[in-house]
C-alpha cells in the first residue's frame, strides 16, 4: 500500500495524563477529515535538537464523526528520547507534518461473535481505547466480552483509569482490570506482569488477543498465547513500540 501523502497539524490543545505521559489532541491545519480506522497511527515528523526525526503514534481515540478533523495521541517522556521529549514539550499552536493513517492493528476483519481480550502496557493502551470506544460506539449492549487487561508500575501510571473503570460500569460487556508491577499496599486490584493473568480471560477458543506495547512485553505474551493456551498466529494480533 502506497504511503499516504505528508499532511499539516495543529497542536490544539494537550494535557498531562499521568507523570509520564501527555496526551495531544491534534487538528489537520487544512480542516480536512483525517480518515483512519481505531487502531491506526500516524508518523509525526519532531523537529528536535537533532533536526528533524520521524517517530509512529498511535491514535488513542476511535473516530468521531462529530469531529473528522481530529486526532489524539498519548505520549510516553522517554528519558532522553529527542522526539518524546520535543513532543511534551511543545506549544499548543505548533504546526507539524503528519503520514498517515498507517497500520493493521485494527479489528477489520474479526469475527463480530469473537469474544475480545487487549492487552496494553503503558501507552500500548492507546489503540486499545481506540478500539473498545469503536467497538462500543457500534454494539453498546449486544456482542461478545471485551476485557482490557492493561498494565503499568503503580496506580500513578493507570491511564484513562475514570473513563475505562466508567466504561465498565456502563457496558455489561466490557470488563476491564489493571495490573500493577510496583503494588502498593492499598492497591486492592491486580499486581505482577500482565502476562502472569492471561489464563484469567485468554482461555476461550474463538478469543482473539490484541497485544500492544513494547516488544519484549508483546514477545512474551504471544510465546505464553502459543504455548500454555493453543493459539494460532491467526487469532493473536500485535504492535510493537520498540
Ligand atoms: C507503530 C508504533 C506506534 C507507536 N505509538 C506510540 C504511542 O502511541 N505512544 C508512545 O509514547 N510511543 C509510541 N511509539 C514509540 C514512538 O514512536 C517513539 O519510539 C518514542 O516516542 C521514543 O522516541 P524518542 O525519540 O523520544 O526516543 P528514542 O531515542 O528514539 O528512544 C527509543 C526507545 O524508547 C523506548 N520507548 C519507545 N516508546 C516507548 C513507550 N511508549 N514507553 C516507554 N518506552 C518507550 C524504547 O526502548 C525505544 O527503544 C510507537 C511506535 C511505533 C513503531
Amino acid at each position: 500500500m502506497p504511503r499516504p501523502d505528508r499532511r499539516e497539524l495543529l497542536l490544539e490543545s494537550a494535557r498531562t495524563l499521568t507523570p509520564a505521559v501527555r496526551e495531544l489532541v491534534f487538528r489537520t491545519a487544512d480542516g480536512e477529515a483525517f480518515d483512519y480506522v481505531a487502531g491506526q497511527w500516524v508518523t509525526l515528523y519532531v523537529a528536535t535538537a537533532d533536526g528533524e526525526l520521524q517517530r509512529s503514534y498511535s491514535i488513542a481515540a476511535s473516530p468521531d464523526p462529530a469531529e473528522p478533523d481530529r486526532i489524539e495521541l498519548a505520549v510516553t517522556f522517554v528519558e532522553g528520547g529527542p522526539a518524546s521529549g520535543a513532543l511534551h514539550a511543545m506549544s499548543l499552536g505548533t504546526r507539524l507534518d503528519a503520514q498517515g493513517p498507517l497500520g493493521f492493528f485494527t479489528l477489520d476483519g474479526i469475527p463480530r461473535e469473537a469474544p475480545l481480550v487487549l492487552v496494553g502496557t503503558g501507552t500500548g493502551v492507546a489503540p486499545l481505547r481506540a478500539m473498545l470506544q469503536a467497538e462500543l460506539r457500534r454494539s453498546p449492549v449486544e456482542g461478545p466480552p471485551i476485557t482490557l487487561l492493561f498494565g503499568c508500575r503503580t496506580p500513578a501510571d493507570i491511564l484513562f483509569r475514570a473513563e475505562l473503570e466508567a466504561l465498565a460500569a456502563a457496558h455489561g460487556r466490557f470488563h476491564y482490570a489493571s495490573t500493577l508491577s510496583r503494588s502498593e499496599d492499598d492497591w486492592p486490584g491486580l499486581t505482577g506482569y500482565v502476562q502472569t493473568h492471561l489464563g484469567e480471560h485468554c482461555a476461550g477458543r474463538e478469543t482473539h488477543v490484541f497485544i500492544c506495547g513494547l516488544s519484549k512485553m508483546v514477545k512474551d505474551v504471544r510465546r505464553l498465547l502459543k504455548a500454555d493456551f493453543g493459539y494460532d498466529r491467526k487469532r493473536i494480533h500485535t504492535e510493537r513500540y520498540d
